[in-house]
């Protein structure tokens, strides 16, 4: 099908303000991983987070990637995470040998707590939690915090799709040793792709962005104590950061009213604090879901079933899990709507059309 009158799910929002500041960075000469435009955006990143210090990277799977390699993760390691998430959440992880341990998900996609609590209990060696942000809807920051320290679990926070969310009067990304964003092209925000790490831990922050450049020592040679990465983000790609964290609050209220707009159409929940990432909704039927799905996709409309749950991923058939109905339940009936900020009034007529058009 052509990409002419194609809706997208979440494609990027971009303009001149984006093409300015990429020229304007580009004639600075910063044409290199780092330069003022990643300074600029790690100082506006900390305190969209509210925390001390972030780390700009190439990606937030970078970003999820340097943390493991911060913490030592390898085999003696359970990392346990929400069974309803993209596989970055663990991929990292697996590549260092950890263990995983699957959770089920509570009534709004995020980790069920009383689940968490259980595999805590129940797995071996040393823990990392890694809870997600699900479309945008903050995890029970709190009381995943408290049941961490109680098991003395380092607890991270994959934050990657919900840059603007709250969890009550607080940002998303404020919740534990560190967190994480992502600027992927179909995020809320993008730097055609690009991450960060956030946190209040100066020792977390000097040594990821260390290591994200090669670990080189501050010397006039190339001196190495340690073997880091190439994850920096680049400097053209700051620029965009920046045009796009000026839209944000404009970005953030469209998302929110297409939300309102689907909520009055189907069955699509508004938790308190979420970014509208994308609009969900929650159909009666698997069968429903589908029938949905393809009236899209024969009219031409990117949309989507959720996250499919990790726990039945031919590539972790091995892992541990605390549970599965919820987030199966969720992957068998949910569907991610076209929620792109420049949909037009055109495109939510074609939308609707499919809607009008939807069985049961
Ligand atoms: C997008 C995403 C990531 C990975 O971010 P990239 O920038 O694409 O590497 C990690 N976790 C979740 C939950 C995501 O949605």
């Amino acid at each position: 099908m052509s990409n002419t009158n194609r809706i997208f799910l979440s494609p990027p929002y971009t303009g001149e303000a984006e093409r300015a500041a990429v020229a304007a960075a580009f004639d600075s000469g910063y044409v290199a991983p780092c330069g003022p435009q990643t300074d600029e955006f790690e100082r506006r990143l900390a305190e969209l987070s509210g925390r001390r210090y972030a780390v700009a990277v190439s990606s937030g799977t970078a970003a999820i990637d340097l943390l493991m390699d911060e913490f030592g993760i390898d085999s003696s390691w359970t990392v346990i995470a929400p069974t309803l998430t993209f596989i970055a959440t663990v991929g990292p992880a697996w590549h260092r040998g950890a263990k995983l341990a699957f959770v089920d998900s509570d009534a709004t996609g995020g980790i069920d707590v009383s689940l968490l609590g259980e595999a805590l209990g129940k797995t071996p060696g040393k823990k990392l939690v890694i809870s997600v942000d699900l479309y945008g809807n903050c995890a029970d920051y709190d009381a995943i915090t408290a049941l961490c320290r109680r098991h003395g679990a380092v607890y991270i926070s994959d934050s990657a799709e919900a840059v603007g969310a709250k969890y009550g009067g607080r940002p998303a990304g404020s919740a534990g040793a560190a967190a994480v964003y992502s600027f992927n092209g179909n995020k809320i925000i993008t730097t055609s792709g690009g991450g960060a790490i956030l946190t209040d831990s100066r020792a977390i922050a000097e040594r990821a962005r260390k290591r994200s450049q090669q670990s080189r020592e501050k010397r006039i040679w190339y001196e190495h104590r340690e073997v880091g990465y190439n994850y920096r983000l680049s400097n053209i790609l700051a620029a965009i950061g920046l045009a796009q964290l000026d839209r944000l609050p404009e970005i953030l209220k469209i998302r929110a009213k297409t939300a309102e707009w689907y909520a009055k159409r189907l069955p699509v929940p508004l938790p308190a604090g979420g970014n509208r990432w994308l609009s969900v909704a929650f159909l009666d039927s698997r069968r429903a879901r589908d029938t949905l799905l393809k009236r899209f996709a024969e009219a031409n409309i990117e949309a989507r079933p959720f996250w499919k749950p990790l726990h039945l991923q031919p590539v972790f058939a091995g892992a541990a899990s605390f549970g599965t109905e919820v987030a199966e339940s969720m992957f068998e009936r949910g569907i991610c709507l076209p929620s792109g900020t420049g949909m037009t009034q055109d495109d939510f007529g074609r939308i609707e059309r499919c809607l009008g058009e939807r069985e049961g």
